[in-house]
């Protein structure tokens, strides 16, 4: 057989860690290259220099991930075409709202038979309704695409602390089973389940219970109302992913892709972060301030998210079984004030 080659899409936070990951197992393991591309949306440092160059000079993302070498075997690109050309595995991680762009630029680009896993957290809305991520890549592309989701804040997985993850498949185990491959590690415990959409939605979902979790903190609501939301939270996740995909899996919320990574990114993930800040200072800053101000070029999920499901919501007439969701949603566009999030029985009940 012979060996794969893989390129990453995408040079953020996690998709520097997934690089470190990849690169310390193809440089392993005979059935892969060893050398690692990774796609970066080119952008100019305070030095002057290109982001790349540095990539390249120092191994180092010194914006997402300063002070974690990647391997030498990770080839930073700012040419997607190039970086794409005679990769046989693709692993997709750049914030969702990017990909629909990114898609339409690979059309034609890479080779028929080369398999994708999306590691990105994130829906789409289209007019015929929602579209998961690893469903827009399957079908722009053609191409076959598993996910892989958990309870992993990248700038701990850096640092090589303990933790898990979920790979999620449609139909191919033995394809899961080189993902689980390509990315497992000593302190990294991948584990394939046969239930792509539940994966995938419980990684997406989250982020909207993570700005809900960062509210309760912001409004110093203690722990108790904290377990609430985070309970309520994950009642909605699982109600909404069923109502979604009637095939979705419950023991798939036991998996790392769901508890687990729920209660990571309530106690410690960006958009819980950027919620405090913005229940702090009584939502006087928008969220999109706040993130450009707080993450340094990072990006949120969790409010676009919260939108996109809003309009499923609304489209479907579901909008009163989901008060959490809907909560979040009016609190981050500036219809409501953050307090309504411990409020919002009440609000809803008025409302109706
Ligand atoms: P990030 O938020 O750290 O970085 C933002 C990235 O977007 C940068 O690489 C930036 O160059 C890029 N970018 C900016 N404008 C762009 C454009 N117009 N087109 C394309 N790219 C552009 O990224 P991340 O943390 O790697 O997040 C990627 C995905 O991984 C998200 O869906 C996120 O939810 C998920 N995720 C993140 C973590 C984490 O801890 N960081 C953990 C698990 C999953
Ligand atoms: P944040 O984007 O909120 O940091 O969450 C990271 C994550 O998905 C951890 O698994």
């Amino acid at each position: 057989m012979a060996s794969s080659r893989v390129t990453i899409i995408g040079s953020g936070n996690w998709g520097s860690v997934a690089a470190k990951l990849i690169a310390s197992n193809t440089i392993k393991l005979d059935s892969f290259q060893d050398e690692v591309r990774m796609w970066v949306y080119e952008e100019v440092l305070p030095s002057g220099e290109k982001l790349t160059d540095v990539i390249n000079e120092t191994n180092e993302n010194v914006k997402y991930l300063p002070g974690i070498k990647l391997g030498e075997n990770v080839v930073a690109d700012p040419d997607l075409d190039n970086a794409v050309k005679d990769a046989t595995m693709l692993v997709f991680v750049t914030p969702h709202q990017f990909m629909e762009g990114i898609c339409k630029r690979l059309v034609g680009k890479i080779k028929p038979d080369v398999e994708a896993i999306s590691l990105i957290k994130g829906m789409e809305v289209k007019t015929e309704g929602p579209c998961m991520i690893s469903s827009l890549i399957s079908d722009q592309l053609g191409i076959n695409c598993c996910v892989l989701m958990g309870a992993n804040i990248a700038n701990e997985i850096a640092v090589e602390k303990f933790s898990e993850a979920t790979v999620g498949f449609r139909e191919n185990k033995e394809v899961a089973e080189r993902w689980v491959q390509l990315f497992s590690t000593p302190y990294f415990q991948v584990t394939a389940v046969q239930d792509i959409e539940g994966v995938e939605l419980c990684g997406t979902l989250k982020n909207i219970v993570a700005i809900a979790a960062g509210l309760i903190d912001g409004l110093e609501m203690g722990n108790n109302t904290k377990a609430a939301i985070m309970r309520i939270g994950l009642a909605e996740m699982r109600a909404f992913s069923k109502l979604l995909f009637s095939s979705v899996k419950d023991s798939t919320f036991f998996e790392s892709c769901g508890v687990a990574d729920l209660i990571t990114t309530c106690m410690g993930g960006r958009n819980r972060k950027v919620a405090e800040a913005f229940a702090r200072d009584g939502g006087k800053r928008s969220f999109d301030e706040l993130e450009s101000q707080l993450l340094q070029g990072q990006k949120l999920q969790g409010v676009l998210t919260a939108k996109e499901v809003h309009t499923v919501l609304n489209n479907r007439g579901w909008l009163e079984m989901f008060p959490l969701f809907t909560t979040v949603y009016e609190i981050s566009v500036g219809r409501l004030p953050p307090t309504a999030i411990v409020e919002y029985r009440e609000h809803k009940s008025k409302s109706c």
